[in-house]
């Protein structure tokens, strides 16, 4: 059975937690925690990086940052995952769901604006399959109508739009080091990028369980104490020695995905006619982080996935839109027409696609893959 997925493995990752053990220095901001954060800031051309320790925590900490309070609206995709909306549902939002365009999966700049109302507070955009949303002119409504942006960079480490990292573009960004991202932290991990120099101050605060620690460990206040509210948002050094290993070889990895992503792109495309292959507008530089095609109806993307799985394949669909969750029901609800949201998350289906994915297994799914898709559409 070849796997949807594998979590990444460079080899160098017993070395440096080895190393973290020996400095007999286990809790957060110790010096891996420090140099993950010198290169992300470095990779992502930001001041300040915060390793967390999720993506779901770094969006909590975004929420609590720019002050959401009850009834604050945030506009987002419904197609994500759960943590883009829990982390501000949670502090008492409402969440406002809009459209997604067809061709990248992303939230549709265009229909921002008529979803913005006298309460809403701040736009999430989802760079998915770290292809960038349209940043530019979501950063214009934005300005416009004074409201801040979080990017969710989940799946969009060492992305980029315009030049731009994916992350760095918004107020706030970020990222996660899940094991089914490009990098992982060792399973769970992540990162706050604090782009609005106001914030990062409040940021160290509230990271370190609501008080000044991060000060007196710099020396600027000589005993540490309760500042604000805050919670535990720091990753061992554990994680982030495992982190520092995958950082290290960053392009290495990407440069493999790319392949692979290239190798399924080039036969997908063959087969133009009964599916589409994933767009990436031109100022757009993706990370290879998935590989989706979306068949014609979600009958003939069941029927794939299961001759795939018969042949020994995982392929996995993905989000159920939020807004048709109990859940999303009950914090949110869907501004305008929901035209392409339901409807294309119902065609869509993930490749799957690794670090160490091994050549022979890269064969035999793009062998199958044809044979597959020719069976299905070339008619026996
Ligand atoms: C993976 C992911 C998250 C959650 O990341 P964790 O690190 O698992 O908390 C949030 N948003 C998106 C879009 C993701 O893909």
């Amino acid at each position: 059975m070849i796997n949807f997925n594998i979590p990444p493995l460079v080899g160098s990752e017993l070395k440096y937690i080895k190393e973290a053990m020996e400095n007999k220095k286990l809790c957060g901001d110790g010096p891996f925690t420090k140099k993950c954060q010198k290169l992300l800031q470095d990779i992502s051309r930001t001041r300040t990086a915060l390793l967390t320790p999720s993506c779901t925590a770094a969006l909590e900490m975004a929420a609590i940052l720019i002050d959401i309070q009850k009834g604050d609206e945030v506009i987002m995709p419904s197609y994500t995952f759960v943590s883009t909306a829990n982390a501000f549902v949670l502090r008492g939002a409402k969440i406002v769901f809009v459209d997604i365009r067809s061709d990248t999966m992303n939230i549709d700049e265009k229909k921002i604006e008529e979803a913005i109302t006298s309460r809403t507070k701040a736009i999430v955009p989802v760079h998915y399959a770290g292809v960038a949303c349209e940043m530019d002119a979501i950063m214009n409504i934005a300005t416009k109508h004074s409201l801040w942006v979080i990017e969710d960079a989940a799946q969009g480490v060492m992305s980029k739009y315009k030049g731009k990292a994916l992350g760095s573009i918004g107020h706030l960004g970020c990222y996660s080091f899940h094991e089914t991202k490009n990098y992982t932290s060792g399973g769970e991990g992540g990162a706050l990028l604090v782009n609005d120099a106001d914030l990062v101050k409040r940021a160290e605060i509230i990271r370190e369980k609501g008080t000044d620690r991060s000060l007196f460990l710099k020396g600027v206040v000589d005993k540490y104490t309760w500042r604000d509210i805050g919670s535990s948002f720091l990753p061992s050094e554990l994680q982030a020695a495992y982190l520092f290993a995958q950082l290290e070889c960053a392009d290495e990895i990407n440069n493999k995905r790319k392949d692979v992503w290239d190798k399924y792109l080039s036969l997908f495309s063959q087969f133009s006619d009964q599916l589409n292959t994933p767009i990436v507008p031109s100022d757009c530089e993706h990370n290879a982080h998935m590989f989706f095609v979306k068949f014609n109806s979600k009958m003939i993307r069941d029927d794939f996935i299961d001759r795939m799985g018969l042949n020994g394949v995982t392929c996995v669909f993905h989000y159920i839109p939020l807004h048709s969750s109990e859940a999303g029901m009950n914090f949110g609800v869907f501004a305008g027409e929901d035209v392409f949201t339901t409807s294309e998350s119902n065609k869509l289906v993930r490749m799957p696609l690794y670090f160490n994915l091994s050549e022979e297994d890269l064969e035999s799914v793009l062998n199958i893959t044809k044979k597959v898709l020719e069976d299905m559409f070339c008619g026996r």
